[in-house]
């Protein structure tokens, strides 16, 4: 059956018989551990002594005592660390706004599905975060501590992975974009989605960023050394744009390994522009001076519109990987998709399509006129030897 993180389920439903059917349904497919309420406050004083720490609670949004969209906000505020699925009869657009609620309160959502439940629509939405479940691991599961931090920035543990970017033109490869990884002694491979946020926290991202710019630049030397001239994306934090001698570290690296410094691009997401814009501005700024590009990664997540960002000196605009995937059967997705590329052309600014993973979505991508793609479906993160291997098959 589903190799899911979580084993209990808790369903919540003012009304009996659904909870009868959505057990049922659950049974159907193969989990027999779960627990049923009627009450939201009755459930949520359970969550609140830590009870379902990893559950995945599959909830209604019309309940008379206490509504979906406020247990969710209490959801959000007891830290539950747990999974949750809305099933609900509302229209799908209260559906998602709900669900996009719950998400920016930092819950684990996996989705929604439309009632009467069908045992099918519920496999598939388990079958598919049965990696997410275990991608959003909250950093408590893993005990990191700022002292294997510390020790893994002065050893190898941690190193560089490369994913190929693709002109989606010609198919021809115009770079990769630099993924730290982090080989704990004792957890394995630790995500970054993981250990970046708690180096933040910790007040070590500067430490990260230096260290993934000194690899990316070695790196970026040896494959000179043997004739392969590509650019690179590296990935930045908010830190690193408030420390206004960024730029002239970037140059000093530049002139250490002697590489050109056209040949980068900055990444950052929206929330990086969040504290002290002034600072930031003067950053990327000297940074485009610089001849560096710079873009806007995880486009679409957060909520800057176009209008904000277009007197930013980025050159790159990174479409999200959520709305991607699904374009080639989501209409929504699709439209969106097509406004925001169409819009970032008119602006000068290059498309990038992150989360590539099938031919069809690469075929609607090709269609729109996007410029540049990533993804499984040409090549997962590969180490620099790898890379090499792979594009030279790629070119071949
Ligand atoms: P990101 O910059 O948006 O990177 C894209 C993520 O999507 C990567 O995950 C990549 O492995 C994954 N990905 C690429 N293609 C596909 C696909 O077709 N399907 C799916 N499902 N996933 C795909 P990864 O390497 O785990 O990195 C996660 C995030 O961690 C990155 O998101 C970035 O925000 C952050 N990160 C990674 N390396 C660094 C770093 O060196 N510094 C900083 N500050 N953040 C980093
Ligand atoms: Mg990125
Ligand atoms: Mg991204």
């Amino acid at each position: 059956m589903y190799r899911l993180k979580a084993k209990t389920f808790v369903i919540i439903d003012d009304d009996k018989m659904t909870i009868d059917f959505h057990r049922h349904m659950l049974e159907k497919i193969g989990f027999s551990n779960y627990k049923t309420y009627i009450s939201a406050v009755e459930l949520l004083d359970s969550i609140k002594k830590n009870k379902y720490r990893d559950a995945i609670v599959l909830c209604d949004l019309r309940m008379p005592e206490m509504d979906g969209v406020e247990f969710i906000r209490k959801l959000a505020e007891n830290n539950f660390l747990g999974y949750l699925l809305v099933v609900s009869a509302v229209d799908s657009k209260i559906m998602k706004s709900a669900i996009t609620l719950g998400r920016t309160l930092g819950l684990n959502i996996m989705g929604g599905l439309a009632k009467p439940l069908k045992s099918s629509g519920l496999a598939q939405i388990l079958e598919k975060n049965k990696y997410h479940v275990i991608k959003h691991q909250p950093v408590v599961d893993c005990n990191l501590t700022k002292d294997a931090l510390i020790s893994a920035l002065n050893s190898d543990e941690l190193f560089l992975v490369y994913q190929p970017k693709i002109n989606l033109k010609d198919l021809s490869i115009v770079g990769v974009e630099a993924l730290i990884r982090w080989r704990h002694p004792r957890h394995g491979l630790v995500s970054p989605l993981t250990f970046i946020e708690f180096a933040e926290s910790e007040g070590l991202i500067t430490d990260v960023t230096h260290r993934v710019l000194h690899m990316a630049f070695k790196q970026l030397a040896a494959w000179k050394k043997r004739g392969l001239y590509t650019t690179m994306s590296i990935n930045v934090s908010e830190n690193d744009l408030q420390c206004l001698d960024f730029p002239d570290y970037l140059v000093s690296l530049s002139e250490k390994y002697d590489i050109d410094l056209a040949l980068l691009t900055l990444e950052l997401t929206e929330t990086c522009l969040m504290s002290d814009l002034a600072t930031s501005l003067d950053v990327l700024t000297r940074v485009r001076l610089r001849d560096i590009e710079l873009s806007i990664d995880d486009y679409g997540t957060g909520y800057s519109t176009m209008t904000k960002l277009r007197h930013l000196p980025f050159t790159e605009l990174k479409l999200d990987q959520e709305f991607i995937k699904k374009i080639d059967r989501e209409q929504e997705d699709y439209m969106m998709i097509k406004s925001n590329i169409e819009m970032t052309k008119n602006l000068g600014l290059i498309t990038v399509a992150e989360g590539i993973e099938t031919k069809e979505v690469l075929a609607v991508l090709q269609e729109l006129q996007c410029d540049i793609g990533q993804g499984y479906y040409f090549s997962r993160p590969l180490l620099a030897d790898d890379f090499e291997a792979w594009a030279k098959n790629f070119n071949a």
